[in-house]
């Protein structure tokens, strides 16, 4: 089965592709070129499937194929959830912890970088006055499939649960993981090598996988 990934983001991509294990599969890119798509849904699934369907209705392929698109983020609970589907643009946001928590704030647009989102969170920790939260990680898979002739659209949840703390960042690192410490684990997820083997992404694909074997 062919599987085309709706992501533009360079490390998401690393850990799916590490995650499916599979051979045939490509970034959207390769038959596109790049395209942007406005994410601006306020649900991870609704997200994943503005990615998912876009790029399914772009291309014109031939036969069967599945696209996949993730939309994740992190959730932090001091932050009353945020930054959640702003996660990737997060240091775009101007206003301080406080009137994030009311939800009182400008929509972010732009994606400034990961590591400014971590001094965007280490920001509003220090403005909220304390040094960790209770955090998850969740990742919103959209399948968007042609199968056997057929279109198929579903989507798949995982969670990570864990907490944010200050930490030291590591630019080297994927969006929040030097800042977030996995539940039973005493390290940030930056330094936690089989990361691919429980994480919010993996525990969704797990899903996205058994529902593409079992329609084989
Ligand atoms: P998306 O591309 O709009 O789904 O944005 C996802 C954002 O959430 C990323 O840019 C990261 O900031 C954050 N994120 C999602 N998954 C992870 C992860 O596994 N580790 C660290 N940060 C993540």
């Amino acid at each position: 089965m062919q599987i085309i990934l709706s992501s533009n983001n360079a490390k998401k991509i690393q850990e799916l592709k590490a995650i499916l294990g599979n051979e045939n599969i490509s970034g959207y890119q390769e038959f596109l070129g790049e395209v942007e798509i406005v994410e601006d849904a306020m649900s991870f699934e609704e997200n994943a499937f503005l990615k998912a369907r876009g790029i399914f209705d772009l291309l014109r392929l031939e036969g069967d194929f599945v696209i996949l698109a993730d939309d994740s983020g992190l959730c932090v609970e001091a932050l009353g959830g945020m930054p959640g589907v702003y996660s990737a643009r997060f240091a775009d946001i101007e206003e301080n912890a406080q009137s994030i928590l009311q939800n009182r704030f400008i929509p972010p647009k732009r994606f400034l970088g990961d590591t400014q989102n971590n001094l965007k969170l280490l920001q509003c920790l220090k403005e909220l006055k304390i040094n960790s939260s209770s955090a998850k990680f969740v990742c919103s898979i959209a399948m968007c499939a042609r199968i056997k002739g057929e279109r198929i659209e579903k989507s798949f949840c995982g969670e990570l649960l864990g907490e944010v703390r200050i930490a030291p960042l590591n630019p080297l690192a994927f969006g929040y993981d030097p800042l977030f410490v996995p539940k039973g684990y005493t390290v940030t997820l930056d330094q936690i090598r089989e990361k691919n083997t429980f994480s919010h992404r993996f525990l969704a694909l797990q899903q996205c996988k058994a529902f593409l074997e079992n329609l084989q």
